[in-house]
Parts: structure tokens; C-alpha cells; sequence
């Protein structure tokens, strides 16, 4: 967190660290319960089946990764956050929750993975960094001929290590740095992604984009001046 803020700070955006969100929640045992339980709702069993939230609780074994309906979650803590701190909606101010829990939205008759989700608050999770973004083609055509053969997954990951961004990855910081700003930028000018592939406010699909484009984390001087008048408040 300390990288993040350091990278946000840098640009010239006023940031205050508000330490781990569930202690700045300070919730109360029953609130505690509750929120756990509204989490369980949201949390995803068939990966092709939007989840039914105000459905009877599933019985069946939920998806083997634990992933979350994002926009349920979203919805969950923000009514808490304002149930504890109603004036920060009135605020002129952007929050973001990084958070290394798999959240996915439903579209095209299936979740999938995001880095990102935007609005209040906004969601930036690490673990939608290596879950979301596709890793290199050969890849699925290796790991195919893998699990046919019985052969073990962790020597297929060696092979392509540094390729793709794994969990305890040390570039998780910079890029999840880069990654605050998309959901910034859009809370502030509407703007959501940039079409220069060279920016880091760029919309990558793939690991290898992730890795080439917002990892070294350059903004265009369009963005670049986005973020500056954002950061001068104007
Ligand atoms: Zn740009």
C-alpha cells in the first residue's frame, strides 16, 4: 500500500491512506455477521449462472476459485461505508478498496475476472490481475496437452514464469498503482479507458499488454494532463 500511495502521491494527487478497510468500517459484531453473510450471497456457485442473490442459499459446492459477484459486493460495502461514514459521498473525493479478493462480472453467458470494477467504492483487485487478463495462447494449447497427459501444471507455470503475472508477484504493487487510475479517471471526467496502447490508462486483455503497457505504467499526454488538472482539484 505504501508503493501505491508513493506512485499516487508522485502524480500530485493528494492521498490519504485509510489503513485496512474493515478496521476503518469498524464494525460491530452483528454487523460483522451480517456483512459476512451478505458476502456469502454474492459469492459465485455456477460460473456460467448469474448469482441469484435474493435466491434460496445454494446447496450445491460453489466454483472451485472463490469469486464474487462484484457488483453485489460493491453494493454490500457501500452500504456499509455510508451506514458508518454518510458524508463521504458528499465529498469531492475518489475512494478505492484494493482488495485481493477474485471479483467477476456476468456478460457473454459467463463471469469473468476483473482488475477493475468503478464506482463507489471502487474496486482494484490483485487477484483479478492474474486472474483476468489472458495469459500467452500457447499457454491453454500447452495446458490442454498437460492435464491430458496427467502431467503437473506447476511445470507448465515454471515454463512461462515472468510471462504472466502470478500470485506474490512483486510487480503487483506498480501495476496495481497504474490500476487506480482508470477507475479515477473515470470517476472524475467520465473518461473510462484510453485507446493509445502506450498509456497505461490502456484497456489490456492480455498478460503480455498488462506487462508491456502498465508495468513500466507511462500516461499519454493527453491522460497526463487528465490527471494533473484532476490532481489541481479542477
Ligand atoms: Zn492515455
Amino acid at each position: 500500500m505504501e508503493g501505491v500511495v508513493d506512485f499516487l502521491s508522485d502524480l500530485g494527487l493528494s492521498v490519504e491512506f485509510r489503513g485496512d478497510f474493515f478496521d476503518f468500517l469498524s464494525l460491530g459484531a452483528g454487523e460483522m455477521a451480517e456483512l459476512e453473510s451478505l458476502l456469502r450471497r454474492a459469492r459465485v456457485f455456477d460460473i456460467e449462472r448469474p448469482v441469484d442473490f435474493h435466491g434460496a442459499s445454494a446447496s450445491s459446492e460453489p466454483f472451485e476459485k472463490e469469486l464474487y459477484d462484484a457488483f453485489w459486493v460493491q453494493r454490500i460495502f457501500s452500504r456499509f461505508f455510508l451506514g458508518k461514514h454518510p458524508g463521504e459521498l458528499a465529498k469531492n473525493v475518489f475512494h478505492a478498496v484494493i482488495t485481493g479478493r477474485l471479483l467477476g462480472t456476468y456478460g457473454s453467458r459467463r463471469y469473468h475476472a476483473r482488475v477493475i470494477i468503478s464506482g463507489f467504492p471502487s474496486f482494484i483487485s490483485t487477484s483479478g490481475l492474474v486472474e483476468g487478463p489472458a495469459r500467452p495462447r500457447e499457454y491453454y494449447f500447452l495446458k490442454a496437452e498437460f492435464v491430458r497427459s496427467g502431467r503437473d501444471l506447476a511445470e507448465l507455470d515454471e515454463a512461462f514464469r515472468g510471462k504472466f503475472i502470478d500470485y506474490g508477484d512483486e510487480r503487483i504493487t506498480k501495476i496495481a498503482g497504474m490500476y487506480v487510475l482508470q477507475p479515477l479517471l473515470y470517476n472524475f471526467s467520465g473518461k473510462e479507458f484510453c485507446e493509445n496502447s502506450k498509456c497505461t490508462l490502456f484497456n489490456s486483455h492480455w498478460q503480455k499488454e498488462v506487462l508491456d503497457i502498465q508495468y513500466p505504467g507511462s500516461l499519454c499526454a493527453e491522460c497526463g494532463g487528465e490527471i494533473e488538472k484532476i490532481a489541481k482539484g479542477q
